[in-house]
């Protein structure tokens, strides 16, 4: 689906997977549930693109359902894969998911996210064999440089993506305006976050950050602007 004119959202936004296109070149924001690899090709000719133009994909963290396809695109087509250095032994599979326990939730939501899930093969998500890592503030030579701001608190390295060129700020779970867990929307503290204080706190790295689309990792883009996005995620309750 379209966010602008050279981003595209792949699946329907419960755990999302972005395209974001430069002079031809595409880098891939996060890689979704193993599922989205059947959506990938049919998004990239939306913006008249193809796999071979797929330059990189870029991980806002290691956690499973952001990681779906990038072992087979890497594996399959030679893209590489760039991830915090944090959290480069959580894709791999090396360390446990630094989250504690499930968190609040209600049985619709959480099923329907199971159920999802399931069919999306994100029960099964392959562990990436290899990945190239970044540091914080470092900005990448990629399509559409985009500047890495770390975040901790949600892992330990998750990181925020800015590609100014775009108006876009990638936020991964660091902001989730949907929470699979418990079907509320809205700018809110993701679930399955590992440290909630830490992650509320690295929010004021984002302070004075101005991008028109702020792109969750869970849930629809949001619009209405960094700072209002951070003001809601600081008034709402745990
Ligand atoms: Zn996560
Ligand atoms: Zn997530």
């Amino acid at each position: 689906m379209e966010i602008t004119t050279r981003i595209r959202r792949v699946g329907d936004g419960t755990a999302n997977s972005y395209l974001v296109e430069s002079s031809g070149e595409v880098t891939i924001v996060d890689a979704g549930a193993p599922g989205h690899w059947r959506d990938l090709p049919i998004e990239l000719a939306a913006m008249g693109r193809t796999l071979a133009d797929v330059r990189t994909v870029v991980l806002t963290h290691g956690h499973s359902d952001h990681i779906g396809f990038a072992e087979r695109i890497r594996r399959e087509r030679g893209v590489p894969i760039r991830i915090h250095e944090l959290d480069a032994a959580l894709a791999r599979g090396e360390v446990p998911n630094p989250a504690k326990g499930l968190g609040p939730f209600r049985i619709v939501p959480l099923l329907r996210f199971l159920i999802w899930g399931v069919i999306h093969g994100a029960l099964r998500t392959p562990r990436i064999a290899e990945v190239s890592t970044f540091g914080d503030g470092a900005t990448l030579d990629v399509p559409g440089t985009p500047r890495v701001i770390l975040l901790p608190g949600h892992t330990p390295g998750s990181a925020a993506l800015h590609f100014a060129g775009h108006d876009a700020l990638f936020i991964g779970d660091a902001i989730a305006t949907y929470a699979v867990t418990t079907g509320a929307v809205g700018p809110q503290i993701a679930p399955f976050t590992a440290d909630r204080s830490a992650a509320l706190a690295s929010l004021g790295q984002l302070d004075g950050l101005e991008a028109g689309h702020l792109l969750p990792g869970h849930g629809q883009a949001w619009t209405a602007g960094v700072a209002e996005a951070i003001r809601r995620v600081r008034a709402t309750k745990p």
